[in-house]
């Protein structure tokens, strides 16, 4: 049984997935990491995908779709996952539905302001991926990973501009899934505004109300 998460980006999704995959224990994909993976080790995929990635638009859909067909191959998808990022148009969810079964898509909701707060004071590490916030999560020592001490910076895809394309990407082209979903009765909608250490609790119970392995 696998889960959606739909979202604008910087919503917090990354985030609740990792929760969750750890409470459920199954894996997290997230197509944006799996593109950045590709973009460090500099593949032919890569190379093509950081063009888009770093004007802030979405890479062709037969790139990401073959790299996630390759991911879902992988043993530790046999109980299921947790997909973010993916789809992000209407054409990447008829795909979805050839290769993979889904059982519901949660839609994480923020107000505007507190995306763009969220997103661009987003801080990344070069080496690891890990995700900080200049006020929500620092790093224990400034400009380091806590887990791996690599060099922390605030990815291109981060900064104002970009951030405002990538809402407005959304908008057009990955908004219109939330009445595809609806119209399937798969879309389970919840809005959080709170930084989720003041509520992870609340949210894993409500998470319990949907999520079933
Ligand atoms: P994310 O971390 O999910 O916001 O993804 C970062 C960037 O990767 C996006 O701005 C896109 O350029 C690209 N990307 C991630 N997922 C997809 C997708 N499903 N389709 C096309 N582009 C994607």
């Amino acid at each position: 049984m696998s889960y959606v998460f739909l979202g604008a980006p910087g919503v917090g999704k990354g985030t609740y997935a990792q929760l969750l995959s750890k409470k459920y224990n199954v894996p997290h994909i997230s197509t944006g990491d799996l593109l950045r993976e590709e973009v460090k080790k500099e593949s032919s995929v890569g190379l093509k995908a950081k063009a888009y990635m770093d004007k802030g638009e979405l890479v062709p859909d037969e790139v990401i779709t073959y790299i996630l067909k390759k991911r879902f191959k992988k043993k530790d998808c046999k109980n299921g996952f947790f997909l973010d990022g993916f789809p992000r148009n209407i054409k990447q969810a008829e795909e979805l539905e050839k290769i993979a079964k889904i059982k519901k898509v949660i839609h994480f909701m923020a107000d505007d302001a507190v995306i763009i707060h969220r997103i661009t004071q987003r801080i990344t590490c070069r080496n690891c991926g890990e995700i900080y916030h200049l006020v929500e999560k620092r790093p224990k020592v400034e400009g380091k990973c806590d887990l791996c001490s690599g060099e922390l910076h605030q990815r291109e895809d981060q900064k104002e501009d970009i951030v405002k394309k990538r809402l407005d990407v959304y908008r057009k082209e990955t908004a219109p899934l939330i009445d595809y979903y609806k119209g399937k009765g798969m879309l389970f909608e919840i809005t959080i505004n709170e930084p989720i250490a003041q509520i992870k609790d609340w949210f894993l119970k409500k998470m319990d109300e949907v999520i079933i392995f």
